[in-house]
């Protein structure tokens, strides 16, 4: 496809704006494809709300959007496996390909890595269409569609923090936030074998869908104590945290709610980069602590386990706006956060 396309991209603090760009050309191995979804995550939220996240800072005009399903308008040169039409799920950091990180698979590690709407790096794809390496570009199955797709992005984030800490069957788990990353987590943990996944957040809606995935049970912090309650478990705590709220204080509770010997991984990204651990008691547990990076190497398994109904992942999505509509839903989720789950911008 040729021609203009519609482009929402964030000028500022709280500034979101429509522009008008020349629909990019794929170059050599590269694809060229045609939004129908992308999801609306929590790192967006804190680019328009907070002008940063993590060490990144907002430092010009950048398009937001970074977890996107479409189906391929046009093939780049030299690119193999791909014609115009096939449903795709995108990975959306690009690594170099040639660093020793990328060199020993821990691609991305990649210091050169090139990420959708992260400051400095690229654009994200809330636009009608995009360019990307082919070879971040995965086809999806028949049984599958591109609202699926967009959510593999999430999904592999659950699912590379479950493989790190190596959650096996029999253990328990305690997940410390149930917004979109702690879902991922518990479908994650579920699919893996763990048998008993307790989950704390302070919103009730969450926590439903929570039970709904697979949690057995949930605390809604405000009236009841994950930490009392990890305390009555065998052992005196869980086999395995994870923190996937991104708050201080979840991250402060996270060393005193496993056993001797077990595992803390620290997934949510806050807006803070520096938070408190409690040290003593880790060390008191011989814990160990794991801090887990996006993901790599997932995406063929985490559209495995979709495609399989192993992982119901679409069941996360509450809310669609339409793409038109994309200011909207990034507004009406930060304002909205005890009633959205996840949202979804879909492209007509
Ligand atoms: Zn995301
Ligand atoms: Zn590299």
């Amino acid at each position: 496809m040729e021609g203009k396309m519609k482009v929402c991209v964030l000028t500022g603090k709280q500034k979101l704006e429509w522009v008008e760009r020349d629909i990019p050309q794929p170059g050599k191995g590269e694809l060229q494809i045609k939004l129908e979804y992308v999801g609306v995550c929590g790192s967006d939220l804190h680019f328009y709300q907070e002008g940063q996240l993590a060490n990144w800072t907002l430092d010009g005009p950048l398009a937001l959007g970074h977890e996107p399903g479409g189906v391929v308008s046009a093939v780049g040169e030299g690119v193999e496996g791909f014609k115009v039409g096939d449903k795709v799920s995108i990975e959306p950091a690009v690594p170099c390909g040639e660093c020793e990180d990328c060199r020993k698979g821990n691609y991305n590690l990649c210091k050169n890595i090139r990420m959708l709407a992260i400051p400095g790096e690229r654009d994200g794809v809330n636009a009608e269409y995009c360019v990307h390496d082919a070879s971040m570009c995965y086809k999806l199955p028949d049984n599958m569609d591109t609202l699926e797709g967009a959510l593999i992005e999430p999904l592999a984030v659950g699912m590379h923090a479950t493989e790190l800490s190596n959650a096996k069957v029999g253990e328990t788990a305690i997940v410390l936030g149930s917004g979109c990353i702690g879902l991922c987590t518990i479908m994650s943990l579920k699919a893996r074998g763990v048998s008993e996944i307790y989950v704390a957040d302070v919103m009730d809606k969450r926590l439903e869908k929570a039970l709904e995935v697979g949690a057995t049970r949930v605390f809604n912090s405000k009236r009841e104590s994950i930490e009392e309650f990890a305390k009555t478990l065998p052992g005196g705590g869980a086999d395995q945290v994870y923190e996937c709220a991104g708050n201080r204080i979840t991250t402060l509770q996270t060393c005193r709610l496993i056993k001797r010997a077990g595992k803390v991984t620290l997934v949510g990204v806050s807006p803070e980069p520096v938070l408190e651990l409690d040290i003593a008691t880790l060390n008191a547990m011989e814990g160990t602590i794991y801090s887990v990076y996006r993901y790599r190497n997932l995406w063929p398994k985490a559209i495995a386990a979709v495609s399989s109904g192993l992982i119901p992942v679409r069941s996360i999505v509450s809310h669609e706006f339409d793409f038109k509509d994309c200011i909207e839903a990034i507004e009406y989720s930060l304002n909205h956060k005890d009633e959205v789950i996840k949202a979804a911008v879909k492209f007509q």
